[in-house]
């Protein structure tokens, strides 16, 4: 459980980031019937700091992922991590059949990126941002276990070359609290 949407302008000197379990990024309609902070951090990061990115970030090892694939814990249906969780549910057939290539919870976490990603461009001025040039969407995928960042490309997820981090950097982002 980690960031799961994270928005910045100006190299990061901003960020306002969500943070939800296994990273489902609900459609502007579940958004209008849920309703709560993750469409309001959304809405404020792209109408009003006028973000130029947002990254939604999945992980490898995701408990939230296993717990929906293994079929979780007894919720009643109309608990509210049950309805959160339930948001994964078309990601499965993104997916693929458990029995397919690669590890099933691998494909079923990039699939929910995937997912997230779709559905962002379902907010209208999201969409309208998108469309203007003036707002950019990537995906990317962190493996905890050996700390390698994989970035969505048009294929799959590739990864990321890394590249030292300037001091200046750094102190911006001290400056911010982040
Ligand atoms: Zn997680």
């Amino acid at each position: 459980m980690i960031s799961s949407l994270v928005a910045w302008r100006r190299s990061a000197s901003a960020i306002a980031s969500s943070q939800d379990a296994a990273n489902p990024r609900p459609s502007w309609s579940s958004a209008v019937a849920i309703r709560g902070s993750p469409f309001a951090a959304l809405e404020f990061a792209v109408q009003v700091l006028k973000v130029r990115h947002i990254v939604v970030l999945g992980h490898a090892r995701c408990g939230g992922i296993r717990a929906f694939a293994e079929g979780g814990p007894p919720l009643s249906p109309g608990d509210s991590i049950h309805k959160w969780m339930s948001l994964i549910a078309p990601a499965v057939e993104l997916a693929g059949p458990p029995e397919g290539d690669g590890d099933y919870l691998t494909r079923l976490e990039q699939a929910s990126i995937a997912m997230s990603l779709d559905n962002l461009l379902t907010f209208p001025y999201v969409a309208e941002a998108v469309r203007g040039g003036r707002l950019f969407l990537h995906g990317a995928y962190f493996d905890v276990a050996t700390g390698r960042m994989f970035v969505r490309d048009g294929i799959g997820f590739t990864p990321m070359k890394v590249e030292p981090v300037s001091s200046e950097f750094e102190q911006s982002l001290g400056e911010h609290g982040n």
